[in-house]
């Protein structure tokens, strides 16, 4: 079986996790969560980091601490993974859904200049949904698939309205917006170190922010906003979201490995792109002028009019040769709990949702197993023609 995308543990993560467990530190407290933190700071160039126990909290901690709450909305694009969108509703605030462009497949800025100036009003200095009464508070750029947002537009056109900008940069750890890291662009991010993503601690997550006061009281919120005094006083509902220094461990051998990662990623993305080229109907996932992507997940799409099968077809081939192919994701607006909330001209993100899938592509794919998963592209592609 050759998988969508394993992580590869090969470098200091047993001799890290073999110090927690000899010292003790294997909790919440301890060295190496700080450490952590520090590193990819570092990293990144980002002044602050606060580790998490995943991706998800990050985003609700996050949104919360730059003031999304009750009844505010927050721009997010329709095509993401789900935690983006349900991090916004842990702040009992509402989503609305946002096309991507084709030039990155991610959020589309001119569709979200378009709709703050044509469906908001300000009123008293804040900005207000037309449609349904309620302030505008930020954006949600999510950077999807390792590709870079084109952020400096919505940038722009968050600052004019007064809006806060918090990357969802979970599944783009690594990748560069005009030689920027993606992560450090907006007024806050968020990054995931779930198993599948380019650098896993098992799970875990972190808030990135240039903000001293905001890292300050999203440490503060992780860690049931306990007052640094030895009695029982805590200052606001907090929450037990700190992650724990044997994962922190695994995080920080796998931090050392990134570049190397990164390397690999794209030796992988462009042996698809040149050998994805000589088959008809399929499109490689893009890489844009101004960005240097991760190739996190390396998708593609297939031109219905000249690809003989659907996206569901060659999933299920794939499946029985032994490759693991998936669908990318249905698109949020349109899933139950999310389907009475607005959704401004979306056409793209469906588009991508019906011609797209994604290929194998784990750090340690060898060029055998590629060459496997491309033949078998090309025999899909010869079937019915
Ligand atoms: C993975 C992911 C998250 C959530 O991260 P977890 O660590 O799994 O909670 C959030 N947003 C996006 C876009 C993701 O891909």
């Amino acid at each position: 079986m050759i998988p969508l995308s394993v992580p590869e543990l090969c470098g200091n993560e047993w001799s890290y996790v073999k110090e927690c467990l000899d010292t003790g530190w294997v909790s919440s407290v301890g060295p190496g969560v700080t450490r952590f933190e520090h590193e990819m700071a570092t990293y990144l160039g980002a002044g602050h980091a606060v580790a998490t126990v995943n991706g998800t909290a990050a985003l609700h901690v996050a949104l919360h601490v730059v003031g999304v709450g009750t009844d505010d909305e927050v721009l997010v694009p329709t095509l993401t993974f789900i935690a983006s969108v349900n991090a916004i509703r842990y702040c009992h605030a509402h989503p609305v859904f946002m096309d991507s462009e084709r030039e990155s497949w991610n959020l589309d800025p001119a569709k979200v200049a378009e709709f703050l100036m044509r469906e908001c009003r300000l009123k008293k200095g804040r900005l207000v949904n037309r449609a349904t009464g309620r302030r505008i508070a930020a954006i949600l750029p999510v950077h999807i698939l390792g590709h870079p947002v084109n952020l400096d537009p919505i940038l722009d056109v968050a600052r004019r309205f007064g809006l806060v900008v918090i990357e969802d940069a979970a599944e783009s750890l690594g990748a560069l917006y005009k030689g920027r890291p993606v992560g450090t662009l907006g007024d806050a991010a968020c990054l995931s170190f779930n198993g599948n993503k380019i650098l896993t601690s098992g799970g875990g997550g972190m808030i990135l922010t240039q903000r001293a006061g905001w890292a300050r009281r999203a440490r503060h919120l992780t860690t049931q906003a306990k007052r640094e005094e030895m009695e029982y006083r805590h200052d606001e509902i907090g929450y037990n979201y700190r992650l724990v220094n044997v994962l922190a461990a695994l995080g920080l051998a796998q931090l050392e490995r990134l570049p190397d990662f990164l390397r690999r990623k794209r030796e992988i993305a462009l042996r698809y792109q040149e050998a994805l080229k000589k088959i008809k109907g399929i499109t490689p996932m893009p890489e844009a002028p101004w960005a240097r992507s991760s190739f996190w997940l390396y998708s593609v799409l297939l031109d219905r009019r000249q690809f003989p099968v659907n996206k569901e077809q060659v999933i299920a081939a794939m499946q029985r040769s032994g490759i693991q192919a998936r669908p990318i994701w249905y698109p949020i607006h349109r899933q139950p709990m999310y389907r009475r909330n607005q959704a401004y001209r979306i056409e793209v993100a469906n588009d991508l949702h019906r011609c797209g899938i994604s290929l194998p592509c784990s750090v340690g794919l060898s060029v055998e197993a590629q060459g496997r998963v491309v033949d078998e592209l090309h025999r899909l592609g010869e079937r019915a023609a």
